[in-house]
Formats: C-alpha cells, sequence, structure tokens
C-alpha cells in the first residue's frame, strides 16, 4: 500500500548563527559528521588563515581582490563584511543540495542571516548561544590565535549579535556541547515533520480496503491550506 502522506523532498536551508567563541563551529561538525542529509556550505573570506584551518575545509581563503570580484560576478548569494574581513555564502550547489533532499546549513553572522530571510522565505534560522558572557570571553582567549585587539572587536559584537536572537526561529545555549547537538538535531528532524511540508495526503477509500482487488483505485486527497 502506498504511504499515507507524500511530503516535499527538497530539504530544508538552515541559517546559524551566534557570536564567535559560541561554539556554533563545533555543533555543526558534529551534526554533518556521517550525516548524508545534512550538507555544509562552505564559505569564501579575505580573513587569513587561523589555527589548524585548512583552505577549503572552514572556508575558501582569498584576497580581497579576488573577493570582490566574486562579489561583481555574482557569484555569492549574500556576503558581508565582518571585523574588517569579507566573508560570503558561494551560490555554487546550494540549489542542488537542497533538490536532493538534503538539509543545507549555512554558517553565517546576523546580516547575512538577514539577507537569506529576505531571500528565501521559507529558510529556518537558528541562533546560538554562549552559556554566559564570561565564558565566551574565556572561549575567545583561549582559542589563542588571534591579537588582543581582535578578541575585544569581536567580543563587542558578541553584544550587538546577541540582540538579535528574536529575529531567529530558535535558540540554542551551548553549555554542553552533546546537549546543544541533540537540540539541534531535533529542531532539523521537527522541520521535516511540519504540517506544511505536506504535498499530498492518500487515504485510499473504504472499499479499497475491503476488497484488495480495487487497490488501484487511488484515491488522493489534496489538502486545502488556511492560513
Ligand atoms: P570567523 O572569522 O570566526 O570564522 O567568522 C566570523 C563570523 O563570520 C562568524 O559569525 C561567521 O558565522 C560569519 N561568517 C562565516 N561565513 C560567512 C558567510 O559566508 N557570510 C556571512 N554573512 N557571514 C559569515
Amino acid at each position: 500500500m502506498r504511504d499515507i502522506i507524500q511530503s516535499k523532498k527538497r530539504g530544508n536551508l538552515v541559517v546559524i548563527s551566534g557570536p564567535s567563541g559560541a561554539g556554533k563551529g563545533s555543533i555543526i561538525n558534529e551534526i554533518v559528521k556521517g550525516n548524508d542529509q545534512v550538507w555544509l556550505s562552505v564559505s569564501m573570506t579575505s580573513r587569513s588563515i587561523r589555527g589548524e584551518e585548512v583552505n577549503g575545509r572552514e572556508y575558501y581563503f582569498i584576497t580581497r581582490d579576488e573577493f570582490e570580484k566574486k562579489i561583481q560576478e555574482g557569484e555569492l548569494l549574500e556576503y558581508t563584511e565582518y571585523s574588517g574581513n569579507y566573508y560570503g555564502t558561494p551560490r555554487g550547489k546550494i540549489n542542488e543540495h537542497l533538490q536532493m533532499g538534503q538539509d543545507v546549513i549555512l554558517e553565517i553572522e546576523i546580516e547575512g542571516a538577514l539577507k537569506i530571510k529576505e531571500l528565501v522565505k521559507d529558510a529556518l534560522f537558528i541562533f546560538i548561544m554562549p552559556p554566559n558572557m564570561k565564558e565566551l570571553k574565556t572561549r575567545l582567549k583561549n582559542r589563542k590565535t588571534e591579537t588582543e585587539e581582535k578578541i575585544n572587536r569581536r567580543f563587542k559584537r558578541a553584544y550587538q549579535e546577541i540582540n538579535e536572537v528574536t529575529k531567529y526561529n530558535y535558540v540554542v545555549v551551548n553549555d554542553e556541547l552533546d546537549c546543544a547537538v541533540s537540540k539541534v538535531r531535533a529542531i532539523l528532524l521537527a522541520e521535516r515533520c511540519r504540517v506544511d511540508r505536506i504535498e499530498e495526503v492518500y487515504v485510499g477509500s473504504e472499499e479499497e480496503l475491503l476488497h484488495e482487488s480495487l487497490v488501484d483505485n487511488k484515491k488522493i486527497v489534496n489538502l486545502e491550506r488556511k492560513i
């Protein structure tokens, strides 16, 4: 017998933001690891490589000139300048992965997130919070990959970003990594169960159930959507 529900195959575009040091990267790594239902978009940036980062894995690291050329050629879905460097999302393969049914994750800051909100009406927005501001500062300092001045700039920016949390659909406090990862997984799962993803409900008919010979006499109910 057919499945009762036929849902949209297309994946969700998922924007994840939060101040530097909130732990977005660690959460996303766990979500993506070994999960082919999720695809992480790799951004481009003009900032220099930090610590153990690898070109093409964390970011595509390019020069400011190259970045400006990408902007002019319309290759970026959105971009911003953050702490003196460019960051942007390549249009690249986002649509292809959504069509394949994968959720596509963009790890971007608030300005980029608001641009995506304008462009993609059904995108999903998750904000990752640090447990408190003292812990955030400690995490930024412990990275030991940036100057005191840059750390302070990121810390100041964190205050502005946290103020924007109400523009997101979900908030997850990252006090304990496993717990935060479970929450983000739960959000992605719940979004897949949304009624507005349903394209058809197939209920068949009573006769069909009584006489299996009628099983081909399919009845499809299209839902009326009332908003
Ligand atoms: P970081 O230098 O710590 O890797 O990133 C700085 C900020 O830039 C983070 O908040 C990160 O989410 C954001 N970011 C990374 N890639 C992009 C992007 O493609 N577009 C936008 N708008 N922000 C990005």
